[in-house]
């Protein structure tokens, strides 16, 4: 008797740091998955239902915008702003919060890098683009040409939209090639698309951007994925 009680001493201590080292460890897991990946403040915005995503896509998430087709200057947009400060349509946000909160259960972490830009933000985007390129010794008709491969011009630019992200990875748990290989997989079902594939690059007018994803509606995603086709060619407006 006295023997069973001795060894049941003896082993507390041991179970108390099984306890505490069970503890840490459920921590860790918990600090990995959660802390400073949340890019929305989810406590400040309304509960969202996600059953009728379908119903509230429209005209309005079709409207092209390329160097072709100039925004039209009266255009209004109703913004949810993002933790990180970067802003979306507020129309998106359901399926974008959906997107994201999926990715990451999948193990994958993104962050919205760049949403919502005035024509302003855009026009300062491009003019950084091109001092780069002059200070590196391009003529200013090449410096032209190179940054419009990959910077919209102002006007034409779907941030000033509200409904096209760059979307990376959140540089702590996920590297950029998982974000991207997880949106071009995926992110048609939530209705977003890969907008300027390397093989459309002559009808988008912008170079390959794999972190650059536009919301269309699930349904135009859907078909547009399938067909391997781009938004120019399913709304028949190639050049
Ligand atoms: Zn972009």
């Amino acid at each position: 008797m006295s023997t069973h009680t001795q060894q049941t001493k003896k082993r507390r201590p041991y179970l108390f740091i099984c306890i505490l080292i069970l503890l840490i460890a459920l921590a860790c897991i918990f600090v990995q998955r959660f802390a400073g990946t949340d890019i929305y403040n989810k406590a400040s915005l309304p509960s969202i239902d996600f059953g009728n995503e379908n119903e509230a896509d429209g005209e309005w998430c079709l409207i092209l915008v390329n160097k072709w087709h100039p925004l039209e200057s009266d255009n209004k947009i109703d913004l949810t702003e993002l933790s990180n400060g970067q802003c979306v349509d507020s129309r998106i946000y359901p399926q974008l919060q959906k997107m994201f909160d999926d990715m990451r259960d999948d193990g994958v972490y993104p962050v919205v890098a760049s949403g919502y830009r005035t024509e302003q933000e855009q026009q300062q985007i491009y003019d950084e683009s091109m001092a780069e390129y002059i200070e590196k010794g391009y003529s200013e008709s090449d410096a032209k040409t190179e940054t419009e491969r990959w910077v919209a011009i102002p006007g034409t630019s779907e941030h000033q939209l509200g409904l096209g992200v760059d979307i990376n990875a959140d540089g702590i748990n996920s590297y950029g090639y998982e974000v991207y290989n997880w949106l071009a997989q995926n992110a048609y079902r939530y209705g977003f698309i890969y907008r300027y594939p390397e093989n459309k690059v002559t009808i988008t007018g912008i170079a390959n951007e794999p972190w650059h994803y536009r919301y269309v509606g699930v349904n135009a995603a859907t078909e547009i994925y399938k067909r391997g086709i781009c938004l120019e060619e399913y709304l028949g407006e190639t050049n």
